[in-house]
């Protein structure tokens, strides 16, 4: 297939890397990041795009996505399909979709799950929302660049998908790292706390697999000092469009709004940053009832 790749970052880069690995003709296009190998490089959006197939962006908030999906849509072929893979807001998903309908074209959301090492790998799981005939149209790309492609519903039901699972999984990590702390406090060795919780009714995705504390359990960012994986920023900005949504849908999500005042302090005034977002852990540690 020719294919258009917009936004080459930590993990455009490595899913454009890996169409061109399986026979697939790649333009890209980014602001800074230089393409891969591989990959041949357009001067602006518009041109990657003006002969693709499939266009696929892969970019930081819905906001560039909007920018990017007003300048790329009036210059695609009349049967092409855009396909968005990053993570942005329902209502910017569900925008795009539908400036891509008014030219008669098919688009998906279909953001990811599983990290840069996702992408590298082509391991990654694909939210997809959309019309099926797109679905149908990109999923051996899905295949390429990932192990799993969930068709969830029409548009914007992708990032909907992936904002529930990461409010989730936000909420699970904050459990987790502040049960850890408290074990400590009560002198309840941490590894036989893994081997109890780990078997038991209070078992997660974050403690069997992603366990933040370190030693403990399969290898994860807590035994390399905490380095992402999955940076604090990223969950932050995950939560955030998780209650962005809950707000326009009217929904009650009162762990989801702690989680996201947790990470927001975390990130923004408790050194955060950077760090992986299991290093909740060592913040709880540190800090008293009061
Ligand atoms: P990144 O910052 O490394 O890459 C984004 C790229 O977009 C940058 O190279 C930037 O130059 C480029 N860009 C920005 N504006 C542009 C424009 N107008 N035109 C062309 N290129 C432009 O970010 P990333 O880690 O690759 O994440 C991309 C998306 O994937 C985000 O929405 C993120 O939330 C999501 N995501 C990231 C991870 C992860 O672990 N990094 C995991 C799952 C989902």
């Amino acid at each position: 297939m020719k294919i258009a790749f917009i936004g080459l970052g930590n993990m455009g880069g490595p899913m454009a890397a890996n169409l061109v690995a399986a026979g697939h003709k790649v333009i890209g296009f980014d602001l800074t990041a230089p393409p891969p190998e591989g990959v041949g490089q357009a001067t602006t959006a518009a041109a990657a795009a003006q002969e693709a197939e499939v266009v696929i962006t892969m970019l930081p908030n819905g906001q560039i996505l909007r920018e990017v999906a007003k300048e790329v849509i009036p210059a695609m072929q009349e049967d092409a399909v855009l396909c968005d893979c990053s993570t942005v807001d329902v209502d910017s998903a569900k925008a795009v979709a539908a400036m891509a309908a008014d030219r008669g074209l098919g688009s998906l959301d279909a953001p990811v799950s599983g990290g840069v090492g996702g992408a590298t790998n082509g391991t990654l799981t694909f939210m997809v929302g959309g019309d099926d005939k797109s679905f149908e149209i990109v999923k051996p790309l899905f295949d390429v660049m990932g192990q799993k492609a969930v068709h969830c519903g029409e548009a914007g039901a992708g990032q909907s998908a992936k904002i529930c699972n990461n409010m989730i999984l936000g909420v699970t990590m904050i459990a987790t790292c502040e049960a850890f702390a408290l074990a400590d406090k009560l002198g309840l060795d941490r590894e036989k706390m893994f081997d109890v919780v780990s078997t038991s009714s209070g078992q997660s995705w974050s403690m069997n697999t992603y366990c933040p504390a370190p030693g403990v359990g399969p290898q994860s960012p807590a035994d390399n000092d905490y380095k992402p994986g999955f940076a604090a920023e990223l969950m932050l900005k995950d939560l955030r469009l998780s209650q962005q949504a809950a707000e326009s849908a009217d929904a009650d999500t009162p762990m989801g709004k702690l989680a996201s005042a947790l990470y927001a302090a975390f990130v923004e005034a408790e050194g955060g940053k950077g760090r992986d977002f299991s290093a909740m852990l060592p913040r709880f540690e540190k800090r008293s009832r009061s």
